[in-house]
């Protein structure tokens, strides 16, 4: 899911239990504020945790052949779903068993019969600390003065289409982009003007891209990168002369009615990953292309062959 739009979204919560009658219990008592899947067995549990990514897993532990402590073990060893809290419902209501059950880090221990408001009440602090963890997830992938992705989302995303295009043998072109004479900038209209200059530049990537999976962040100060998956070198030569384009015709109003205008370079490098090819060397690359187009006299596109 988009790192910009997780925050509106229902959540979801994944039911398991072997008796279809408290499966219906449980719908009814949390299905008018969350989305609910539900199984019947450890097995299908796993599946569709795997599948639909619930925020949370209600699992019952009384259940033939796989039974809920089996199946959290199960879930503690797959990829995506292990951070998944898991709060066991269950008829055993002995001391020694709600012990086991948290031993194993379950978040939480219902004992049934069903209390509808207990239910609720609980699922709700699960949910409560759960969606602030996808908050302090989301802030810490975006840079907080444009607002898109920074640096270290941008390093998750390439590593992953690093893989995947080395995996598919497809081209993954990069973008440099350094804004020039910056400090210039700073030094005739003040820190805070080039703030929203900054905001401005980063503003223009989603006009300037042809691909949902295109993916811009904040590299770091004046300095933004670019990551075009699928992508060969002409066109990503076409991205980039777009984008030195859109930005060279922005025109920024400053307080006193005139016009701040700017220009960025921007080094281009393009790649069909292979067993013993580097990403370091890859970024690496882009930079020097950068400095190509610095030092070939700025406001320029320059690639890296
Ligand atoms: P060049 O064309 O060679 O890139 O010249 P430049 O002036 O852009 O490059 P230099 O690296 O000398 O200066 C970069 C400037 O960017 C200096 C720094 O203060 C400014 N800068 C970096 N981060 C920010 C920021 O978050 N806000 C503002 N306003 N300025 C920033
Ligand atoms: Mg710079
Ligand atoms: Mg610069």
């Amino acid at each position: 899911m988009d790192i910009l739009t997780i925050e509106n979204r229902k959540n979801s919560i994944l039911i398991v239990d072997d008796e279809n009658a408290n499966l219906k219990v449980l719908t009814h008592i949390l299905g008018k504020e969350y989305t609910i899947y539900t199984a019947t067995s450890g097995k299908s549990a796993i599946e569709k945790a795997k599948e639909y990514k619930p925020d949370l897993i209600l699992l019952d532990i009384l259940m033939p052949e796989m039974d809920g402590y089996a199946t959290l073990a199960e879930l503690k060893k797959c990829e995506n779903v292990r951070q998944t809290p898991v709060i066991f419902i269950t008829g055993l209501d002995r001391d020694e068993d709600e012990e086991k059950g948290l031993s194993l880090e379950a978040a939480d221990y219902i004992t049934k019969p069903l209390r509808a408001m207990i239910v609720k009440l609980r699922v709700h602090n699960q949910m409560q600390i759960i969606n602030q963890m996808h908050t302090i997830e989301r802030l810490s992938m975006i840079d907080q003065l444009t607002n898109i992705p920074n640096r270290r989302s941008f390093d998750e995303r390439l590593r992953l289409e690093w893989k995947l295009a080395s995996r598919e043998q497809t081209q993954i072109s990069l973008l440099m982009m350094d804004i020039d004479n910056f400090k210039v900038v700073n030094d005739t209209y003040g820190h805070l003007q080039g703030d929203i200059v900054l905001q401005t530049v980063a503003r223009i990537f989603p006009a300037s891209f042809k691909r949902p999976s295109d993916f811009a962040a904040r590299w770091g100060g004046e300095e933004f990168i670019v990551l075009l998956p699928n992508t060969p070198l002409e066109g990503a030569l076409d991205v980039a002369e777009k984008i030195r384009k859109d930005i060279e015709g922005i025109e920024i109003l400053y307080t006193d009615g005139s016009y701040i205008k700017i220009t960025v370079s921007i080094g281009v490098c393009t790649q069909v990953p292979t067993i013993d090819s580097s990403l370091d060397a890859f970024l690496s690359n882009v930079d020097k292309a950068l400095y190509k187009a610095k030092n070939e006299g700025r406001n320029r596109v320059e690639y890296f062959f």
